[in-house]
């Protein structure tokens, strides 16, 4: 039995994205989990090539969290040693529309005084959050401020600001996944996806 037992929720190695998808039904996926993998690996090296190796890398909680962990790996293999640290803005909350109140939740420990900053985020929607954040950072006096995005909903932006790293361009869908929630639900998913109707 290897200790396990015959109910224990474990995901099999091999499961698949479908299989995956099943057990939550409701969500069709967009964005695979190999798909994700496959895509950080070429972002880090866009990363590597345009920034300098003593990095700040800051990342935007909660949603952007698995993508910051996932891409400060791949940015180890390309020969970096990021310093990370975190921030977090108000969010939409339960809802799946942004008010615009947009306040510190929690601030950065690091002083980005002089030194070289990429913000990592879930997705790049209406512009507000990123904006804010690179605000921030600027106004601290840090030598250089870009910022990574995994999604790119183009379509939807307010704020005129483009994300200097992009992993996906994302249709103008609400999506749930891989660090982003509906309702404090689905960040753990590793793919991904949308929330269908039913
Ligand atoms: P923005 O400030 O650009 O409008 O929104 C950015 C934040 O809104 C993202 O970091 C994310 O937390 C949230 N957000 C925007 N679009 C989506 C979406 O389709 N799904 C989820 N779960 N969150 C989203
Ligand atoms: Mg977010």
């Amino acid at each position: 039995m290897n200790g396990a037992t015959s109910n224990s929720p474990v995901i099999e190695p091999n499961e698949t994205d479908h299989d995956a998808e099943s057990r939550a039904r409701s969500i069709r996926v967009l964005f695979s989990e190999k798909r994700i993998a496959l895509r950080i690996e070429e972002l880090a090296d866009e990363i590597a090539a345009a920034m300098p190796k003593e990095l700040v890398v800051i990342s935007v909680l909660k949603g952007g969290f698995i993508f910051t962990a996932d891409l400060i790996r791949a940015l180890h293999r390309a020969n970096f040693e990021p310093e990370i640290d975190f921030l977090k803005l108000s969010s939409y909350g339960a809802g799946t529309e942004s008010t615009g109140d947009m306040n510190i939740l929690f601030d950065l420990s690091a002083n980005v005084a002089d030194r070289e900053v990429l913000i990592v985020d879930d997705i790049l929607d209406t512009g507000r959050t990123i904006s804010l954040a690179r605000q921030l950072l600027v106004d601290r006096a840090a030598a250089s401020v870009k910022t990574c995005c995994l999604l790119d909903k183009a379509e939807r932006r307010l704020v005129d600001i483009q994300a200097d790293f992009i992993g996906f361009p994302c249709p103008n869908e609400f999506v749930v996944g891989y660090g982003l929630d509906y309702a404090h639900r689905y960040r753990e998913l590793p793919f991904i996806g949308v929330l269908s109707e039913t």
